[in-house]
C-alpha cells in the first residue's frame, strides 16, 4: 500500500485532552486526520478532579514548554472557579499552606472545547464508535467496520487498545473514586496524605457553589480497608449534599519507555504521562498532543520520523517528568511509614522540600 491508499494519514483513538489536541495540531499542519471515542459526548461523564495550573503557573511548573498561552486556551465557560492556595494535609490534619495559582474547570465543556478547536482545524470526528482491534494499519470497529490509516495514534486514555496489544511494558493505575458535593467550602486546594489516602492522594477541591472531593489508594498499603471504604470515610469529613458520584483509573508511574512503535504513538494517559508526584494529567496530556500533532504533520508533509515526538517531549518534559518519578519515590517512602512520622515529617523545615518534590522540581536544588 501506498500512503495514497490509506483512508486516514492519522487516526487518533479517543478524543480526550490527549487525542483532540493530536488531531488540532496534525490537522493544522495539513494531515487528514480522524478521531474515533467510544463516547457519544466526549468529557461525559465525569471523570476527573477538575484541577488545572493557570498558564502562568504552567511557565513556572513547566520553564521548557513553549508558547502555552497558545496551547491552552481555556474559555472562561469552562472554569468554575479560581484558586491561588494549595493545602498539603496530614493524617491527623496539620496542614502546610502553598501559593498555587489554580483554575477548576467544567471539566465536560473544557473537552468539547477541546474537540471544537481540532474539528476547526480540519480534523474529524467518529463518536459512539469503540476501537475493538489494531492490525497492522487497520482499525477494526466494534460494529466490524474497517478503517486504514499510515498512523495510528492511541489516546484511550489508561486502557488503550494500541498499547494493550502492542506495549508489554506494565504500568501502575490506582483506581480513584470521587463525588461532587453542594456545599461552602474555602478557597484553597486541598491534598491529603498518608494513610488518609495509602499509596495515593485524596483531595477537595472547591468548585462553585461546592467542591469536588476524590481519593485514590492503593489496597496494597490499605491494611484491608476497600477504596469505597475508604473514599465513604473520606467523604464524611465534609459537609455538603453528595450530587454526582463518579471514579476512574491514574496511571501513577510516569511515562514508559517507548513512546513510537513503528507508525505507531501513544499520547496521554495511554503512556504515562500523567506527573505521579500530584496527578496532574490534563496539561501534560496536551502538551504531549500537542508535539505528537506537530511531528506527525511533519511526517505527512515531509517525512519526520515519529521517534522525533518522544525527543520533543523529552526535552520539553523531559525534566519535570524526572522529579516527578523521583518525588513519589519519596512519597512512597511516606506511604510504607506510621502516621505518627508522616505528621512529624510535615514540618517548617521540610516544608519547601515537600513543595519541591510535588511540583517536579529536583528536592535539593540540583539539576
Ligand atoms: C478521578 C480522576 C481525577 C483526576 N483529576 C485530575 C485533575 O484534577 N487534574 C488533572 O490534570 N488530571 C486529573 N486526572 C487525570 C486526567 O483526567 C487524565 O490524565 C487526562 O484525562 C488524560 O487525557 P487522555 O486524553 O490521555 O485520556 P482520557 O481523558 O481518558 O480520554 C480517553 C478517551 O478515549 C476514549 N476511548 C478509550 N478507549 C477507547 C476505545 N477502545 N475506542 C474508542 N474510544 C476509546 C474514551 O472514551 C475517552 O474519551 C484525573 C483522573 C481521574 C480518573
Amino acid at each position: 500500500m501506498t500512503d495514497m491508499d490509506y483512508d486516514w494519514d492519522a487516526i487518533i483513538i479517543g478524543g480526550g485532552p490527549a487525542g483532540s489536541t493530536v488531531a488540532r495540531y496534525a490537522a493544522e499542519g495539513g494531515a487528514k486526520v480522524l478521531v474515533i471515542d467510544r463516547r457519544k459526548q466526549i468529557g461525559t461523564p465525569l471523570q476527573c478532579g477538575e484541577l488545572v495550573p493557570t498558564n502562568s503557573e504552567l511557565k513556572r511548573l513547566c520553564p521548557d514548554v513553549p508558547e502555552i498561552d497558545q496551547l491552552f486556551q481555556t474559555p472562561e465557560e469552562a472554569i468554575s472557579r479560581r484558586t491561588n492556595e494549595m493545602g498539603l494535609v496530614t493524617p491527623s490534619g496539620k496542614r502546610l499552606n502553598y501559593p498555587f495559582e489554580g483554575k477548576i474547570l467544567y471539566r465536560p465543556k473544557h473537552d468539547e472545547e477541546l474537540v471544537k478547536l481540532a474539528k476547526k482545524a480540519g480534523a474529524e470526528y467518529l463518536t459512539e464508535s469503540r476501537v475493538n482491534d489494531i492490525v497492522e494499519n487497520t482499525v477494526i470497529l466494534g460494529n466490524g467496520k474497517e478503517l486504514t490509516s499510515k498512523i495510528i495514534v492511541g489516546c484511550g486514555g489508561p486502557h488503550d487498545p494500541l498499547r494493550k496489544k502492542f506495549w508489554e511494558e506494565k504500568s501502575l493505575n490506582i483506581a480513584v473514586n470521587f463525588v461532587l458535593m453542594d456545599g461552602e467550602f474555602d478557597n484553597r486546594v486541598d491534598l491529603y496524605f498518608g494513610s488518609t489516602a495509602p499509596g495515593g492522594y485524596a483531595w477537595m477541591i472547591p468548585k462553585k457553589g461546592g467542591a469536588n472531593i476524590g481519593i485514590g489508594i492503593q489496597t496494597r498499603f490499605s491494611k484491608g480497608k476497600s477504596l469505597n471504604k475508604m473514599a465513604e470515610e473520606f467523604f464524611s469529613n465534609f459537609e455538603g449534599e453528595i450530587t454526582y458520584k463518579g471514579g476512574g483509573v491514574l496511571p501513577m508511574s510516569g511515562t514508559i519507555q517507548d513512546f513510537t512503535k513503528g507508525n505507531y504513538m501513544l499520547v496521554g494517559d495511554s503512556v504515562g504521562m500523567v506527573l505521579p508526584s500530584n496527578g496532574a494529567g490534563i496539561t501534560t496530556a496536551m502538551i504531549g498532543g500537542r508535539i505528537a500533532g506537530q511531528v506527525i504533520a511533519e511526517n505527512i508533509m515531509k517525512n519526520t520520523s515519529l521517534e522525533e515526538y518522544q525527543k520533543r517531549w523529552n526535552l520539553q518534559m523531559g525534566k519535570v517528568m524526572k522529579y516527578s518519578k523521583r518525588g513519589i519515590k519519596w512519597g512512597g517512602l511516606m506511604f510504607r511509614s506510621p502516621d505518627m512520622l508522616v505528621n512529624a515529617a510535615f514540618n517548617p523545615m521540610t516544608k519547601p522540600l515537600i513543595w519541591r518534590a510535588i511540583t517536579c522540581r529536583p528536592m535539593f536544588g540540583i539539576y
